[in-house]
Protein backbone atom coordinates (compact mmCIF):
# COMPACT_ATOMS: atom_id res chain seq x y z
CA UNK A 1 0.00 0.00 0.00
CA UNK A 2 1.19 3.63 -0.75
CA UNK A 3 1.74 6.07 2.05
CA UNK A 4 2.61 8.86 -0.01
CA UNK A 5 0.30 10.77 -2.82
CA UNK A 6 2.05 11.12 -6.37
CA UNK A 7 2.76 15.17 -7.09
CA UNK A 8 0.67 16.17 -10.86
CA UNK A 9 0.35 18.81 -12.23
CA UNK A 10 -3.66 18.68 -10.97
CA UNK A 11 -1.99 19.53 -7.67
CA UNK A 12 -3.09 23.25 -7.05
CA UNK A 13 0.76 24.43 -5.80
CA UNK A 14 -0.79 27.97 -4.75
CA UNK A 15 2.79 30.24 -3.68
CA UNK A 16 4.44 27.54 -2.11
CA UNK A 17 7.63 26.70 -3.69
CA UNK A 18 8.59 23.53 -5.16
CA UNK A 19 11.74 21.02 -3.80
CA UNK A 20 13.22 18.05 -5.30
CA UNK A 21 14.68 16.04 -2.20
CA UNK A 22 17.61 14.18 -4.06
CA UNK A 23 20.28 15.61 -6.94
CA UNK A 24 20.56 12.58 -8.78
CA UNK A 25 19.19 10.52 -11.35
CA UNK A 26 15.84 10.43 -9.83
CA UNK A 27 16.08 14.57 -9.59
CA UNK A 28 17.15 15.15 -12.63
CA UNK A 29 14.07 13.42 -14.06
CA UNK A 30 11.80 14.67 -11.91
CA UNK A 31 13.29 18.52 -12.73
CA UNK A 32 12.41 17.88 -16.32
CA UNK A 33 9.30 16.45 -16.04
CA UNK A 34 8.28 18.94 -13.52
CA UNK A 35 9.35 21.93 -16.46
CA UNK A 36 7.68 19.90 -19.21
CA UNK A 37 4.33 20.53 -17.12
CA UNK A 38 5.26 23.86 -16.67
CA UNK A 39 6.11 23.97 -12.67
CA UNK A 40 9.76 25.82 -11.89
CA UNK A 41 11.66 24.10 -9.65
CA UNK A 42 13.13 26.41 -6.89
CA UNK A 43 15.57 24.49 -4.42
CA UNK A 44 17.11 20.62 -4.80
CA UNK A 45 17.92 18.99 -1.29
CA UNK A 46 20.76 17.06 -0.91
CA UNK A 47 22.77 15.27 2.16
CA UNK A 48 25.41 16.52 -0.33
CA UNK A 49 25.42 19.75 0.55
CA UNK A 50 28.84 20.45 -1.11
CA UNK A 51 27.05 20.37 -4.28
CA UNK A 52 25.31 24.54 -4.36
CA UNK A 53 23.95 23.71 -7.57
CA UNK A 54 22.70 21.26 -9.67
CA UNK A 55 21.46 21.21 -13.13
CA UNK A 56 21.12 24.96 -12.47
CA UNK A 57 19.14 25.04 -9.11
CA UNK A 58 20.75 26.57 -5.69
CA UNK A 59 21.10 23.65 -4.06
CA UNK A 60 20.85 22.82 -0.25
CA UNK A 61 20.89 20.67 2.74
CA UNK A 62 18.57 18.91 4.65
CA UNK A 63 18.42 20.80 7.80
CA UNK A 64 17.76 24.12 5.66
CA UNK A 65 14.05 22.38 4.49
CA UNK A 66 12.92 23.85 8.34
CA UNK A 67 12.16 27.19 6.29
CA UNK A 68 10.26 25.42 4.19
CA UNK A 69 7.51 23.20 6.15
CA UNK A 70 4.28 24.65 4.20
CA UNK A 71 6.22 24.33 0.64
CA UNK A 72 5.95 21.14 -1.73
CA UNK A 73 8.99 18.58 -1.49
CA UNK A 74 9.36 15.63 -3.88
CA UNK A 75 11.15 12.96 -2.88
CA UNK A 76 13.62 11.78 -5.75
CA UNK A 77 15.70 9.10 -4.23
CA UNK A 78 15.04 4.91 -4.54
CA UNK A 79 17.77 4.45 -1.87
CA UNK A 80 17.05 7.10 0.89
CA UNK A 81 13.45 7.26 0.09
CA UNK A 82 11.89 6.31 3.48
CA UNK A 83 14.73 7.72 5.70
CA UNK A 84 13.89 11.00 3.22
CA UNK A 85 9.95 10.32 4.18
CA UNK A 86 10.46 10.05 7.72
CA UNK A 87 13.02 13.10 8.22
CA UNK A 88 10.56 15.51 6.17
CA UNK A 89 7.75 13.50 8.31
CA UNK A 90 10.21 14.48 11.70
CA UNK A 91 10.60 17.93 10.89
CA UNK A 92 6.70 18.33 10.18
CA UNK A 93 6.44 19.29 6.19
CA UNK A 94 2.86 19.50 5.22
CA UNK A 95 3.02 18.56 1.94
CA UNK A 96 5.48 15.55 1.01
CA UNK A 97 5.00 13.65 -2.78
CA UNK A 98 6.64 10.79 -4.12
CA UNK A 99 7.58 11.13 -7.80
CA UNK A 100 5.53 8.50 -9.37
CA UNK A 101 3.20 9.99 -11.59
CA UNK A 102 6.47 12.09 -12.77
CA UNK A 103 7.69 9.09 -14.08
CA UNK A 104 4.99 8.90 -16.47
CA UNK A 105 5.20 12.44 -18.43
CA UNK A 106 6.28 12.27 -21.57
CA UNK A 107 9.89 14.19 -21.96
CA UNK A 108 12.50 15.23 -24.08
CA UNK A 109 14.80 12.05 -22.49
CA UNK A 110 17.79 13.28 -24.89
CA UNK A 111 18.53 15.86 -22.34
CA UNK A 112 19.08 13.27 -19.26
CA UNK A 113 22.21 11.42 -18.86
CA UNK A 114 22.34 7.76 -20.34
CA UNK A 115 21.94 6.22 -16.33
CA UNK A 116 18.96 8.91 -15.86
CA UNK A 117 17.20 7.62 -19.11
CA UNK A 118 17.73 4.28 -17.82
CA UNK A 119 15.86 4.81 -14.63
CA UNK A 120 13.21 6.74 -16.97
CA UNK A 121 12.56 3.74 -18.63
CA UNK A 122 12.30 1.75 -15.85
CA UNK A 123 8.93 3.19 -13.84
CA UNK A 124 8.71 0.11 -11.91
CA UNK A 125 11.79 0.26 -10.30
CA UNK A 126 10.51 3.18 -8.17
CA UNK A 127 7.32 2.08 -8.35
CA UNK A 128 8.10 -0.60 -6.24
CA UNK A 129 9.23 1.41 -3.73
CA UNK A 130 6.85 3.99 -2.94
CA UNK A 131 4.58 0.83 -3.77
CA UNK A 132 5.73 -1.66 -0.92
CA UNK A 133 4.97 -0.97 2.74
CA UNK A 134 8.75 -1.18 3.90
CA UNK A 135 7.81 -1.71 7.48
CA UNK A 136 8.77 -5.55 7.15
CA UNK A 137 9.84 -6.24 3.98
CA UNK A 138 13.94 -5.85 3.30
CA UNK A 139 13.79 -4.66 -0.31
CA UNK A 140 17.46 -4.27 -2.02
CA UNK A 141 17.24 -1.41 -4.68
CA UNK A 142 20.59 -2.46 -6.22
CA UNK A 143 23.45 -5.03 -5.42
CA UNK A 144 26.57 -5.76 -7.68
CA UNK A 145 26.94 -9.31 -7.86
CA UNK A 146 30.62 -10.02 -8.92
CA UNK A 147 31.64 -13.37 -10.99
CA UNK A 148 35.12 -12.40 -12.40
CA UNK A 149 38.35 -10.34 -11.59
CA UNK A 150 39.75 -10.77 -14.53
CA UNK A 151 39.24 -8.18 -17.33
CA UNK A 152 40.30 -7.64 -20.95
CA UNK A 153 41.45 -4.13 -19.42
CA UNK A 154 43.81 -2.58 -17.23
CA UNK A 155 42.44 0.44 -16.41
CA UNK A 156 45.34 2.32 -13.85
CA UNK A 157 42.45 4.14 -12.61
CA UNK A 158 39.82 1.34 -12.14
CA UNK A 159 38.00 2.10 -9.33
CA UNK A 160 37.12 -1.55 -8.28
CA UNK A 161 40.92 -2.33 -7.69
CA UNK A 162 40.68 -4.71 -11.14
CA UNK A 163 44.17 -3.32 -11.32
CA UNK A 164 45.53 -4.93 -8.58
CA UNK A 165 45.12 -8.62 -9.17
CA UNK A 166 48.03 -10.16 -10.07
CA UNK A 167 46.30 -13.64 -10.54
CA UNK A 168 42.37 -12.71 -11.26
CA UNK A 169 40.50 -15.65 -11.60
CA UNK A 170 36.68 -16.73 -12.61
CA UNK A 171 34.43 -17.25 -9.91
CA UNK A 172 32.66 -20.55 -9.82
CA UNK A 173 29.22 -20.36 -10.96
CA UNK A 174 27.96 -22.78 -8.98
CA UNK A 175 28.92 -21.48 -5.71
CA UNK A 176 27.84 -17.74 -7.14
CA UNK A 177 24.52 -19.33 -7.22
CA UNK A 178 24.10 -20.70 -4.28
CA UNK A 179 25.95 -18.19 -1.78
CA UNK A 180 23.42 -15.72 -3.20
CA UNK A 181 20.37 -17.94 -3.33
CA UNK A 182 21.23 -17.77 0.31
CA UNK A 183 21.29 -13.75 0.66
CA UNK A 184 17.77 -13.86 -1.96
CA UNK A 185 15.86 -16.55 0.81
CA UNK A 186 16.58 -13.42 3.70
CA UNK A 187 15.10 -10.45 1.74
CA UNK A 188 11.92 -9.94 0.00
CA UNK A 189 12.81 -8.64 -3.19
CA UNK A 190 15.99 -7.33 -5.33
CA UNK A 191 15.01 -4.24 -7.46
CA UNK A 192 18.05 -5.12 -9.18
CA UNK A 193 20.96 -7.49 -9.92
CA UNK A 194 23.98 -5.83 -11.40
CA UNK A 195 26.38 -8.36 -12.68
CA UNK A 196 30.06 -7.32 -12.58
CA UNK A 197 33.93 -8.21 -13.35
CA UNK A 198 36.22 -7.38 -14.07
CA UNK A 199 34.26 -8.02 -17.49
CA UNK A 200 31.69 -10.44 -16.99
CA UNK A 201 31.87 -11.65 -20.88
CA UNK A 202 34.51 -13.48 -19.75
CA UNK A 203 33.06 -16.02 -17.92
CA UNK A 204 31.60 -18.24 -20.68
CA UNK A 205 28.86 -19.96 -19.13
CA UNK A 206 27.62 -16.92 -17.07
CA UNK A 207 24.04 -17.85 -18.87
CA UNK A 208 23.16 -20.39 -16.21
CA UNK A 209 23.60 -17.08 -13.86
CA UNK A 210 21.42 -15.19 -15.79
CA UNK A 211 19.16 -18.11 -17.04
CA UNK A 212 18.59 -18.75 -13.33
CA UNK A 213 18.27 -14.99 -12.00
CA UNK A 214 15.85 -14.19 -15.17
CA UNK A 215 12.79 -17.09 -13.96
CA UNK A 216 13.31 -15.61 -9.79
CA UNK A 217 10.98 -13.35 -9.16
CA UNK A 218 12.23 -11.48 -6.44
CA UNK A 219 14.95 -10.21 -8.65
CA UNK A 220 12.99 -7.49 -10.80
CA UNK A 221 15.35 -6.67 -12.97
CA UNK A 222 19.40 -7.33 -14.31
CA UNK A 223 22.29 -5.33 -15.81
CA UNK A 224 25.51 -6.58 -17.06
CA UNK A 225 28.07 -3.96 -17.52
CA UNK A 226 30.89 -4.75 -20.29
CA UNK A 227 33.49 -2.67 -20.95
CA UNK A 228 32.60 -3.59 -24.87
CA UNK A 229 35.76 -5.89 -25.72
CA UNK A 230 33.88 -9.48 -25.65
CA UNK A 231 31.32 -11.00 -28.23
CA UNK A 232 29.08 -13.46 -25.89
CA UNK A 233 28.68 -17.06 -27.37
CA UNK A 234 25.44 -17.99 -28.60
CA UNK A 235 24.02 -19.36 -25.52
CA UNK A 236 24.66 -16.24 -23.58
CA UNK A 237 23.28 -14.10 -26.40
CA UNK A 238 20.18 -16.50 -26.04
CA UNK A 239 20.02 -16.06 -22.10
CA UNK A 240 20.10 -11.96 -22.81
CA UNK A 241 17.31 -11.45 -24.76
CA UNK A 242 15.20 -12.02 -21.64
CA UNK A 243 12.80 -9.07 -21.18
CA UNK A 244 14.40 -8.60 -17.03
CA UNK A 245 17.80 -8.46 -18.82
CA UNK A 246 19.85 -5.46 -20.52
CA UNK A 247 23.75 -4.77 -20.89
CA UNK A 248 25.79 -1.22 -20.13
CA UNK A 249 28.00 -0.95 -22.60
CA UNK A 250 31.15 1.14 -21.98
CA UNK A 251 32.57 3.26 -24.56
CA UNK A 252 36.71 3.90 -23.65
CA UNK A 253 37.23 4.64 -27.14
CA UNK A 254 39.65 2.52 -29.27
CA UNK A 255 39.79 0.57 -26.44
CA UNK A 256 36.09 -0.50 -26.31
CA UNK A 257 37.12 -2.71 -29.75
CA UNK A 258 33.48 -4.72 -30.53
CA UNK A 259 31.39 -1.65 -29.35
CA UNK A 260 29.94 -1.52 -33.06
CA UNK A 261 30.07 -5.09 -33.24
CA UNK A 262 27.99 -5.78 -30.28
CA UNK A 263 25.53 -2.70 -31.20
CA UNK A 264 24.61 -4.51 -34.22
CA UNK A 265 24.19 -7.94 -32.45
CA UNK A 266 22.34 -6.57 -29.89
CA UNK A 267 19.71 -4.68 -31.94
CA UNK A 268 19.79 -7.37 -34.65
CA UNK A 269 19.15 -9.40 -31.25
CA UNK A 270 16.58 -7.44 -29.92
CA UNK A 271 18.70 -7.18 -26.70
CA UNK A 272 18.07 -4.37 -24.65
CA UNK A 273 21.58 -2.13 -24.45
CA UNK A 274 22.71 1.03 -23.53
CA UNK A 275 25.96 2.87 -24.43
CA UNK A 276 27.59 4.62 -22.23
CA UNK A 277 30.71 7.38 -23.16
CA UNK A 278 32.95 8.86 -20.48
CA UNK A 279 34.85 12.06 -20.87
CA UNK A 280 36.18 12.29 -17.72
CA UNK A 281 36.11 9.68 -14.35
CA UNK A 282 36.26 10.71 -10.87
CA UNK A 283 39.86 9.94 -9.38
CA UNK A 284 39.28 7.90 -6.57
CA UNK A 285 42.76 7.61 -5.66
CA UNK A 286 45.15 4.26 -4.62
CA UNK A 287 44.49 2.33 -1.21
CA UNK A 288 46.81 3.88 0.92
CA UNK A 289 45.98 4.47 4.14
CA UNK A 290 44.74 8.23 4.15
CA UNK A 291 44.38 8.84 8.13
CA UNK A 292 41.40 10.92 7.63
CA UNK A 293 39.82 12.04 11.00
CA UNK A 294 36.33 11.05 11.73
CA UNK A 295 34.89 14.53 10.36
CA UNK A 296 36.57 14.24 7.48
CA UNK A 297 35.68 10.65 6.17
CA UNK A 298 32.22 11.45 7.16
CA UNK A 299 31.83 14.14 4.64
CA UNK A 300 33.46 12.10 1.85
CA UNK A 301 31.36 9.53 2.95
CA UNK A 302 27.94 11.42 2.71
CA UNK A 303 28.78 12.76 -0.67
CA UNK A 304 30.35 9.69 -2.06
CA UNK A 305 28.36 8.64 -5.04
CA UNK A 306 29.88 4.71 -4.58
CA UNK A 307 28.41 4.63 -0.69
CA UNK A 308 25.99 2.00 -0.25
CA UNK A 309 26.71 0.38 -3.45
CA UNK A 310 26.33 -3.04 -2.39
CA UNK A 311 28.28 -5.67 -3.62
CA UNK A 312 28.39 -9.42 -3.01
CA UNK A 313 31.65 -11.20 -4.37
CA UNK A 314 33.00 -14.60 -2.89
CA UNK A 315 30.05 -15.26 -1.13
CA UNK A 316 30.19 -11.93 1.50
CA UNK A 317 27.80 -8.99 1.33
CA UNK A 318 30.00 -5.93 1.12
CA UNK A 319 29.04 -2.42 0.92
CA UNK A 320 31.25 -1.02 -1.63
CA UNK A 321 32.95 -2.96 -4.21
CA UNK A 322 36.27 -1.44 -2.59
CA UNK A 323 35.73 -2.57 0.90
CA UNK A 324 35.68 -6.06 -1.18
CA UNK A 325 38.18 -5.98 -2.72
CA UNK A 326 41.00 -4.21 -1.11
CA UNK A 327 40.50 -7.08 1.42
CA UNK A 328 40.95 -9.36 -0.91
CA UNK A 329 44.01 -8.03 -2.08
CA UNK A 330 45.01 -7.94 1.42
CA UNK A 331 45.27 -3.77 1.55
CA UNK A 332 42.84 -3.92 4.60
CA UNK A 333 40.56 -5.73 6.69
CA UNK A 334 36.69 -4.77 6.80
CA UNK A 335 35.50 -4.15 10.74
CA UNK A 336 32.77 -6.08 12.58
CA UNK A 337 29.36 -5.41 10.99
CA UNK A 338 30.63 -4.45 7.35
CA UNK A 339 30.37 -7.36 5.92
CA UNK A 340 27.55 -10.48 5.59
CA UNK A 341 28.95 -13.74 5.34
CA UNK A 342 26.92 -16.56 3.19
CA UNK A 343 29.86 -18.96 3.00
CA UNK A 344 28.18 -20.94 6.03
CA UNK A 345 24.63 -20.54 7.09
CA UNK A 346 22.69 -21.47 9.60
CA UNK A 347 19.50 -20.56 9.39
CA UNK A 348 16.97 -18.05 7.32
CA UNK A 349 16.00 -15.97 10.43
CA UNK A 350 18.97 -14.81 11.88
CA UNK A 351 20.52 -13.81 8.99
CA UNK A 352 17.66 -12.14 8.05
CA UNK A 353 18.27 -10.14 10.88
CA UNK A 354 21.37 -9.51 10.16
CA UNK A 355 20.79 -8.47 6.66
CA UNK A 356 18.49 -6.02 7.69
CA UNK A 357 20.64 -4.01 10.76
CA UNK A 358 23.44 -4.43 8.02
CA UNK A 359 21.16 -2.34 5.48
CA UNK A 360 20.09 0.13 7.80
CA UNK A 361 23.90 1.29 8.35
CA UNK A 362 24.52 4.33 6.73
CA UNK A 363 27.65 5.39 7.93
CA UNK A 364 31.68 5.68 6.61
CA UNK A 365 33.33 1.97 6.59
CA UNK A 366 36.44 1.65 6.97
CA UNK A 367 37.32 0.97 3.55
CA UNK A 368 37.03 4.84 2.99
CA UNK A 369 40.06 5.45 5.24
CA UNK A 370 41.76 3.82 1.90
CA UNK A 371 40.30 5.80 -0.80
CA UNK A 372 39.62 9.51 -2.10
CA UNK A 373 35.86 8.91 -1.86
CA UNK A 374 33.90 9.71 -5.06
CA UNK A 375 32.05 12.79 -5.69
CA UNK A 376 30.94 15.86 -8.12
CA UNK A 377 33.84 17.39 -6.16
CA UNK A 378 35.97 14.98 -7.31
CA UNK A 379 39.19 15.86 -9.10
CA UNK A 380 38.78 14.90 -12.89
CA UNK A 381 40.94 12.17 -15.15
CA UNK A 382 40.58 10.66 -17.88
CA UNK A 383 38.86 7.48 -18.02
CA UNK A 384 40.27 3.72 -19.00
CA UNK A 385 44.05 5.07 -19.65
CA UNK A 386 45.91 1.19 -19.62
CA UNK A 387 48.59 0.44 -17.15
S1 LIG B 1 37.42 -2.19 -17.89
FE1 LIG B 1 36.27 -1.76 -16.03
S2 LIG B 1 36.67 -3.47 -14.67
FE2 LIG B 1 38.19 -3.58 -16.30
S3 LIG B 1 39.95 -2.53 -15.42
FE3 LIG B 1 38.77 -1.02 -16.60
S4 LIG B 1 37.39 -0.05 -15.12
FE4 LIG B 1 38.17 -1.94 -14.17
S1 LIG C 1 34.52 6.63 0.17
FE1 LIG C 1 33.89 4.70 1.10
S2 LIG C 1 31.92 4.27 0.15
FE2 LIG C 1 32.95 5.77 -1.16
S3 LIG C 1 34.06 4.56 -2.69
FE3 LIG C 1 35.46 4.96 -1.03
S4 LIG C 1 35.28 3.16 0.26
FE4 LIG C 1 33.49 3.17 -1.03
Amino acid sequence: MKITSSFNKEIDIKNRKILIYGAGNYGAIAKLALETIGIKVDFFVDRDFEKKTYLGIECIAPDALCKHIDDIVIIASLNYFYDILAYCQSIGMNHIYDMEDLMHVPVNENVLSEYARDEKNNPEKYHNVVEENFKDKIIINHIEIVITERCTLCCKDCANLMQYYSHPDNLDIDNCIETFNRLLSCVDNVLELRILGGEPFIVRDINRLLDCYAKNSKIKRITIYTNSTIVPNKEVVRSLKHEKISVHMSNYGDVSKKLNMLDDLFNEQGIKHYIHDYELWNDIGDVSYRNYSRNVVEKIYSSCVMANCLTFYRGKLYRCPRAAHGEQLGFFNNNAGEIVDFQTFEGTKEKREEVANFLTKDEPINACNYCNGSSINSRKIAPAIQK
